[in-house]
């Protein structure tokens, strides 16, 4: 028995007057004499802990997706992502205006075209959806960036991110067509051009392509650690890019990998790239962590349409309070060390934010 709880007892039975309550409050008051460190401290109240926040989510630094459908005056909703649509190019102005009122500036943009066929030809069609997009976006709006997303699978008739052969998806050839692409988009107004097919050397490619054609100043956004991840499910239906065969499993990352995430991010950097990207996100905030540790550019994360539409779904069913758990699923991304987040969240970001900064 302790000394002081020795003197709490002896002094207990002395006057015979304490109660057991007591005796323990003594006890605990003589334990406090000694513990200095208490990190409730700093958690005392809201002003204390905004203090001490060390993680903390801007607006300014979130991208926010959208899908441009060739149709016109059209709104189609996405089935499996609630609050999200197919807009015809005069509707994703509106929605670009919205957005802007909610801080968001900057946006990933994707073509659905109306014809599609083996060789992706109207992903660099300079009539191509994507290309009247970035043109009549630049016309409305001054202070945006806009990021295109340089892949074939949404211009493919099979819905691969390559030129398919017996099957498969050949890499070479398909390293040419995205650099037709990487043009066209950049001459129609792209900011940055964003490859996410997941092909060896598609940086280099992209990068000399750009370089030769003058627009050195057009940033290359890669997705460098894409996983073949079973959480894109609900996007393939907004970017109607579903494969008609087999998976992406021979170009996607294998999920349990975690040092082939590292080679990939250092061959981007190499390459070129001026960010990096991560996808999914929370399934793979590990894999943010350790890519961050290694490199020196900006890392993007990409909040996928599985992590959109199961906080959707349980939201809808009253079984999550939904603005808390984006605010904690966002941080976390930022946490494990992302720079900036593609989300379909973006627009609540603003919002569910104004109260904690
Ligand atoms: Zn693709």
């Amino acid at each position: 028995m302790r000394s002081e709880e020795l003197g709490v007892r002896q002094q207990a039975t002395g006057n015979g007057q304490r109660t057991e309550l007591e005796v323990k409050d003594s006890k605990l008051n003589a334990q406090h004499s000694y513990l200095h460190s208490r990190p409730r401290r700093l958690r005392k109240s809201e002003v204390m802990r905004k203090l001490v926040r060390e993680t903390v989510l801007h607006p300014s630094q979130f991208i926010a997706p959208i899908f441009i459908h060739e149709k016109r005056e059209v709104e189609i909703p996405i089935s499996s992502m609630p609050g999200i649509y197919q807009f015809s190019l005069d509707r994703a102005l509106k929605y670009i205006e919205n957005m802007q009122a909610k801080e968001i500036k900057s946006f990933i943009v994707f073509g659905i075209p109306e014809r599609k066929d083996s060789k992706a030809t109207s992903a660099w069609d300079e009539r191509g959806i994507i290309q009247r997009a970035n043109k009549k976006i630049k016309e409305c709006f001054s202070d945006i960036l806009l990021i295109n997303d340089t892949c074939l699978c949404e211009y493919m008739s099979h819905g691969h991110c390559g030129v398919i052969q017996d099957s498969d998806v050949l890499n070479d050839p398909t390293l040419e067509i995205l650099q037709k692409i990487a043009i066209s988009q950049a001459a129609s107004g792209a900011d940055i051009i964003a490859p996410s097919g997941m092909m060896d050397g598609m940086v280099a490619a992209i990068r000399s392509a750009l370089d030769e054609n003058k627009f050195q100043d057009v940033a290359i956004m890669s997705y460098a650690v894409k996983y073949a991840s079973s959480f894109y499910g609900p996007f393939r239906e907004a970017a109607e890019s579903t494969p008609e065969f087999g998976d992406r499993k021979t170009y996607q990352m294998d999920p349990p990998n975690k040092k082939e995430a590292i080679r990939e991010a250092l061959l981007d950097e190499k390459e070129g790239a001026d960010f990096l990207m991560v996808k999914p996100a929370i399934p793979y905030l590990d894999i943010i962590s350790a890519v961050k540790e290694k490199i020196n550019l900006p890392l993007v994360a990409y909040n996928v349409s599985g992590e959109y539409s199961m906080v959707k779904a349980a939201a809808q069913n009253g079984w999550l309070d939904e603005d808390k758990v984006i605010l904690e699923m966002l941080t976390s991304i930022k946490r494990a060390g992302a720079d900036v987040i593609i989300s379909y969240f973006a627009g609540d970001v603003s919002r569910i934010t104004n109260d904690i900064r």
